[in-house]
């Protein structure tokens, strides 16, 4: 998010001091409980002959019978091929809804990683699926080659990411799956099947995300850009201003995004451009800093509005803060600490802007939110599940803090997103079954029949995808 120069954190402690009129609202607030009901941030325990599985922000669980971590493909596929029960692949874990939750096995395919092969002539590359994307960055950049663009985190696996159509920023980029001309990967059977475009056009346009449904991915191989660098610049001021500006904005840069600060009247905006010339580097990433303050300045001033945002207007800082040169992967990619769960729809391009406002609305009625509200621009592609195959959308990313409710996330947010004709992120939370999805997307019921034919016997199933593909699960 890149805005703060500490002002909020000081700012934050500054005016839980000067408040000190014991309002009677003001008491109240700050006795408020923030907590939600249930939250449990304790790893989860195994009972004997079981093994425990979290998600990144601890609210999918599993304790599979079995977590395994073959240590090559033909392990893997004779894991598969003699496994009785249900198989789910796991990659990061960095997905909030419930996609690999399994009580029988979860394959970590982590030692398939590295660098398989590459021709940095033809800018192709072969990886292991379960590379993280930094290390797929890094050893790229050995070669001359980069991620054309890039989430804003780099912790996923390749295979993770290409499996829920993971995006960064940029009208005119597509999201990651879309750089995928190839991919190798392990059937419910234990066969071990090559797929491209030419050789299985239909296959090769479901098996780019694929939810993990369709078998475990073991390699995948993908085109990619020469080495660039790029201009980071990051600046901050009034909504309404940004909001204006906001489809110019995402039209003249490479890669551009907004982040609106709830109850502040302020938004950051962010643009990465192609750059020439010595590198800065970038300075340390502040963001944690703005969300601890925005945080306190929630808890100290949350019951009353008008305050928070004149304390906010007069806190924040305006204007570049931050504008900084490097190497592409370097820049578009941060870290995320502090953990959250999150909802991302996307809704189609001429919706954003007015589904954007539509949120920050409903958001003024909920004065515990505090997270910002990030808002990003993805160009089309042709996979058969990706939510940006029948033009650019936009999308439209709300957080909650851990420990905190997000509840509320498909009481007043997702009807929202649904009256515009949003499709959901498949990694983040959505409340959608096979009746909606298969109303959202054209070819979902090719898609589910190509599932079928492949795992008939659905060892790729767990409850999550049984209710999208709109199947029966009998544990
Ligand atoms: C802090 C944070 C920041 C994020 N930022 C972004 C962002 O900027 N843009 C964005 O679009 N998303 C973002 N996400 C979402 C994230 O990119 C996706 O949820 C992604 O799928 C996570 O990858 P993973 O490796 O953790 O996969 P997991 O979450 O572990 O798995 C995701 C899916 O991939 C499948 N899978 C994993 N490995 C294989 C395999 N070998 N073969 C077949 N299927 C497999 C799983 O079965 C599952 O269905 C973010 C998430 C977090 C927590």
């Amino acid at each position: 998010m890149g805005l703060t120069r500490r002002q909020l954190l000081i700012a934050g402690g500054a005016v839980s001091a000067a408040i000190g009129i014991p309002a009677g609202q003001q008491i109240a607030w700050s006795l408020k409980d923030f907590t939600r009901p249930g939250y449990d941030p304790t790893p989860p325990s195994a009972p004997a002959g079981r093994m425990a599985w979290t998600n990144w922000s601890g609210i999918e669980r599993a304790t599979p019978k079995q977590i395994a971590v073959p240590a090559d493909e033909a392990a893997l596929a004779d894991l598969v091929r003699a496994a009785r029960g249900r198989v789910r692949a796991a990659g990061s874990g960095h997905s909030f809804t419930g996609l690999v939750p399994c009580e029988d096995i979860i394959v970590d395919v982590s030692r398939l990683s590295g660098l398989v092969a590459h021709d940095a002539q033809k800018r192709i590359v072969t990886f292991g699926a379960g590379t993280r994307l930094h290390q797929a960055a890094r050893e790229m950049a050995a070669v001359g080659l980069a991620w054309p663009n890039q989430p804003d985190i780099d912790i996923q696996t390749l295979a993770g990411s290409f499996a829920t159509a993971t995006h960064g920023a940029g009208l005119k980029l597509k999201a990651l799956h879309d750089q995928v001309i190839g991919f190798r990967f392990v059937t419910a059977s234990g066969d071990i099947r090559d797929v491209t475009r030419e050789s299985d056009p239909d296959l090769f346009a479901a098996g780019k995300v694929s939810l993990g449904a369709l078998g475990v991915v073991t390699q995948v191989t993908m085109k990619m850009a020469p080495s660039f660098a790029l201009r980071r610049r990051v600046w901050a001021d009034r909504i309404e201003a940004l909001l204006e500006q906001a489809e110019e904005l995402a039209s003249t840069h490479r890669n551009f995004e907004l982040y609106f600060l709830p109850h502040t009247g302020l938004a950051a905006a962010i643009s990465h451009d192609i750059y020439e010339g010595p590198l800065s580097g970038r300075a340390q990433s502040e963001d944690d800093e703005l969300l601890l303050g925005l945080k306190k300045l929630r808890d100290s001033l949350g019951w009353q509005p008008w305050l928070r945002r004149k304390f906010a207007e007069a806190s924040l800082p305006r204007g570049v803060v931050e504008d900084d040169t490097d190497e592409s992967w370097r820049l578009l990619s941060t870290a995320r600490p502090i953990k959250f769960n999150e909802m991302e729809y996307h809704l189609p391009h001429e919706e954003g802007v007015r589904g954007l406002r539509a949120v920050l609305k409903a958001l003024d009625r909920r004065k515990e939110t505090y997270f910002p509200i990030e808002m990003r621009w993805t160009g089309r592609d042709d996979a058969m599940l990706s939510p940006f195959n029948d033009g650019p959308r936009v999308s439209i990313a709300c957080h909650a803090a851990v420990s905190e409710p997000y509840d509320y996330f498909f009481k007043d947010i997702e009807p929202l997103h649904r009256a515009r004709g949003g499709r959901p992120h498949w990694g983040k939370l959505h409340s959608l079954g096979y009746a909606e999805l298969s109303g959202l997307y054209p070819d979902f019921d090719r898609f589910c029949e190509i599932r079928r034919a492949l795992d008939p016997d659905g060892k790729f199933l767990n409850p999550f995808l049984a209710k999208l593909f709109g199947e029966r699960f009998n544990g």
